[in-house]
């Protein structure tokens, strides 16, 4: 097999649901959009659906259906797009909730669908999804009447407990949503961290639950190992890859591995000096620039060059390799790709 190896811990997944599910008095929903952060958005809400999740948030419409054919009847998945012009069908045949974002979707839900259930998003600051204060105003005794099952907004530095910013937002939700009586949710993995008044009736955890920060202690989800297809000597002032970007500096040996940056695994990790793999316990530097399916790596220091070596896993971290990368671990997750061999754990 020539293909770099995902593998995916979905007892993992499930442990970290649990352990952030025992953080807060609140419901504890899972967040599943873009496949499952690129983990697989079937498996990844089967394993939580089975672990005693009851609430799923998707970006936008197909990937609700898609849930839902993988979970059945029952858990509610809400859409964070609202209901889009075109969705009517696939939000009624899949039983899914537009989180409503504005005057016209709130009017188009009613029209196409009177009586399917739905939520409300708030934008309490960070200016993306959902209605602003004065529209809000206008719309809500409309939009209470039809009865919505949630009420949700979104912070935009909740990963950060020192920002002014989370309670900034945090006043205006509690301003904007106090005495309405329907469940309330605003917190991220993130917002879990700043304390219980940010939880409210539901907190939807997402990066938290594949092991990113900043749940410190979440289980790590993802492995990656990626064949060595080949081995070469080098000499020093002999050159490796791409535009010469790396010049032996003295006799080396050279590891070229399958998976490159068509698999997630993006230039600047081989460019910003900071991008590693690990044989065993034993950490190789990458040499060179990253290619679409080729990293170049020093292994001079290995007594034996192993037949894979490992990009993620227990040596490093997603929020290690995406610190090498410039990005955080959502973008590394959500970039890996389809090339992969995935493998499934329990
Ligand atoms: C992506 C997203 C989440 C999950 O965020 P994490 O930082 O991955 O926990 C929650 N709510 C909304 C609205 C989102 O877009």
């Amino acid at each position: 097999m020539s293909t770099g190896r995902l593998h995916i811990d979905l007892g993992a997944i499930a442990d970290n649901w649990r352990a952030l599910d025992a953080m807060t008095q609140a419901e504890t929903g899972a967040v599943v959009k873009a496949d499952g952060y690129g983990m697989g958005a079937a498996p990844v809400s089967l394993a939580l659906a089975q672990a005693g999740c009851r609430r799923f948030f998707v970006a936008v419409a197909e990937e609700g259906a898609a849930v839902r054919q993988a979970i059945g009847p029952g858990p509610m998945i809400c859409v964070f797009g609202g209901h889009m012009a075109g969705d009517a069908a696939l939000i009624r045949d899949h039983q899914l909730t537009p989180m409503i974002n504005s005057v016209d979707q709130m009017l188009r839900h009613v029209e196409a669908l009177p009586g399917h259930p739905f939520g409300i998003q708030l934008d309490t600051g960070m200016n993306r999804l959902g209605m602003e204060p004065a529209e809000w105003a206008a719309l809500r005794d409309i939009a209470l009447a039809q009865n919505p099952v949630l009420i949700m907004s979104h912070l935009a530095c909740g990963e950060d407990p020192a920002h002014s910013m989370n309670m900034q937002q945090l006043h205006a939700f509690t301003q904007m949503t106090d005495g309405l009586n329907v469940p309330r949710s605003l917190s991220a993995t993130g917002g879990i961290f700043l304390g219980t008044n940010y939880h409210f009736d539901l907190v939807r955890p997402g990066i938290g639950l594949y092991g990113g920060l900043p749940f410190i202690d979440a289980k790590p989800v993802v492995g990656i190992d990626l064949p060595v297809i080949q081995v070469r000597e080098l000499d020093a002032g002999e050159t490796v890859g791409y535009a010469n970007y790396f010049t032996a500096p003295h006799p080396m040996r050279v590891a070229t591995v399958s998976g490159g940056y068509a698999d997630g695994l993006i230039r600047i990790i081989g460019t910003g000096g900071l991008g590693q793999v690990h044989a065993g316990d034993i950490a190789c530097p990458t040499v060179g620039k990253v290619s679409m399916d080729l990293i170049t790596v020093d292994v001079t220091h290995l007594a034996e060059i192993p037949d894979t070596l490992s990009i993620l896993g227990r040596n490093q971290s997603i929020d290690t390799l995406a610190g090498a990368a410039q990005t955080i671990s959502h973008e590394i997750l959500t970039s890996l790709g389809a090339r992969y061999t995935r493998s499934y754990h329990e």
